[in-house]
């Protein structure tokens, strides 16, 4: 591996301690990465501090071009990104290829909205004075990410702060830092000016990021990872009231009515299922099939998974690589046990194979009850939970009930009945016969314990700025 230490100031730094990053198809040890330290999160923020003086000063076309260049020299490189992607993470080569794509184009579409921090002029309505608001970079951010997308949700951060004239410190996942780090070199090929952005591989997280949210340069807090650890990030983020940006854990309810295209609906929920091996925010957690249609649909979804080839992700034929870790396989082995215990049937799939490696193999479970732990927690792997429904009421109902609210999918071919439960679904983002919502140019974000704000669109940027309203009398 070429860059395995702290990236500080436009300049590598070595640290005492290290650790391993392992990749998960083999077990072997990809390479030692740097940890940083508190006095090394110092170093960081004062590069920031510095750099993002005279970032923040240029001009909205300055910065929107060193984006561009970022999106052309990623675009060119994507499948270097893809092979250490697979490798760090375990994902299969075509989905790595697709988060490197969808990594590089918020470099793109943040260029665009560089120059689109539109403000607004009006006057107030009772004093005839004008209300003159504008949009100022926010400060400072850290900004801290999980290795279930080690390029995307780095770059679906980093870009729009950049857009917007802040300078980032990012903590990536220690199970996959060194995909951030190889981004470096590109972004400083860029353009990017030393020390407007620092990556900081650490195992004393906790420490290190506390002592980071504690430092008055500090404005926003930007996080991707699960409710539990969101949780406490607010709780650190309330003594200097940092703006926050929190995507947090989903339990995405998909739900196939009778009238859906069977073939629509099929693909469309292996793609909500299936992409990133199920190791996603925005996996179809509980797939509620109505009753009329369940043994068919159940048949064909069994029927792709069973397909499915499963194995190391470097090979260009494997569909599904192994899970990120033994924790996160054990923990999907033991939603599934569990899940049989209480009555459900497994349709394909179910066994965990000998190692090495920690794959898990697609499996689709009908007949899950209410109780099973799956329904209620995210499975994050490649396993289907099926249940059926057969009122409309009901299920928009049972969709609802849980704390999460990041995405809901819905297949049907009746578009006024599919609307209409879209509204009614306590979501920050629905798929309506589609499988896949994410895209650089839509808010992405959810509601309840989902999370706070929105990546992406035009939202993304503003999450790193300050509106100024000024009352003005001419
Ligand atoms: P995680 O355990 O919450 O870790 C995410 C990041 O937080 C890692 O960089 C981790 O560092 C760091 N972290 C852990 N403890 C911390 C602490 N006390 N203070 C500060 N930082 C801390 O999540 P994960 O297991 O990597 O990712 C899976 C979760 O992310 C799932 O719940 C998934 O739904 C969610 N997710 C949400 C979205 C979204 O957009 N809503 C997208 C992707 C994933 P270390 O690795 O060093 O522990």
């Amino acid at each position: 591996m070429d860059h395995t230490d702290l990236y500080i100031n436009g300049a590598w730094r070595k640290t005492e301690t290290r650790f391993d990053v392992i990749n998960p198809a083999t077990e072997a040890v990809l390479a030692s990465v740097a940890s940083a330290e508190i006095a090394d999160a110092d170093a960081a923020l004062d590069a920031a501090e510095a750099a993002m003086a005279d970032w923040a000063a240029r001009s909205p076309r300055a910065r929107s071009e060193v984006l561009r260049r970022a999106w052309e020299l990623m675009t060119a490189r994507l499948e270097d990104f893809a092979r250490l992607i697979t490798l760090e993470n375990g994902k299969a080569r075509a989905d790595a290829m697709g988060e490197a794509t969808y990594a590089a184009e918020f470099f793109r579409w943040f260029a665009e909205e560089a120059v689109r921090a539109d403000g607004l002029l009006t006057h107030a309505p009772a004093s005839g004075a004008r209300i003159l608001v504008q949009h100022k970079p926010a400060g400072l951010a850290v900004l801290i990410t999980p290795w279930n997308y080690p390029a995307a949700m780095g770059t679906r951060k980093i870009a729009p702060a950049l857009a917007a004239g802040c300078g980032v410190i990012i903590k990536p996942a220690s199970e996959t830092p060194l995909t951030m780090l190889a981004l470096m070199p590109l972004l400083e090929e860029a353009g990017v000016p030393p020390g407007l952005v620092n990556v900081l591989p650490s195992r004393r997280t906790g420490a290190l990021v506390d002592h980071m949210l504690h430092d008055p340069r500090v404005r926003v807090v930007s996080f991707t990872g699960s409710t539990g650890v969101g949780r406490k990030l607010l709780k650190g983020a309330a003594d200097q009231v940092l703006k926050p940006a929190m995507e947090l854990g989903g339990n995405a309810p998909c739900i196939v009515f009778e009238d859906a295209e069977m073939e629509t609906a099929v693909e469309g929920t292996m793609l909500a299922k299936m992409r990133n091996l199920g190791e996603a925010c925005t996996a179809a957690n509980r797939i509620y099939v109505h009753a009329d249609i369940a043994e068919e649909f159940t048949r064909r979804l069994t029927g792709r998974m069973a397909a499915l080839k499963l194995g190391d992700g470097s090979d260009p034929d494997v569909d599904v690589g192994p899970l990120v870790n033994a924790e996160t396989r054990d923990k999907v082995a033991a939603f599934v046990a569990d899940a049989v215990a209480r009555g459900a049937r497994v349709e394909c799939g179910g066994t965990t194979p000998e190692g090495p490696g920690f794959f898990y193999p697609p499996t689709v479970l009908s007949n899950v009850p209410e109780t099973a732990e799956c329904v209620h927690d995210e499975i994050f792997g490649p396993v289907a939970a099926i249940q059926t429904f057969t009122d409309q009421e009901d299920v928009i109902a049972r969709a609802n009930a849980t704390e999460y609210g990041l995405v809901a999918y819905v297949f049907s071919g009746d578009f006024r009945r599919a609307l209409q439960v879209c509204e009614r679904l306590d979501y920050g983002m629905v798929g309506l016969n589609r499988g896949l919502v994410s895209d650089p140019a839509a808010p992405f974000g959810g509601t309840k314990q989902s999370g706070l704000g929105r990546e992406g669109g035009h939202e993304g940027m503003l999450e790193f700025m300050e509106s100024q309203y000024i009352s003005a009398s001419w």
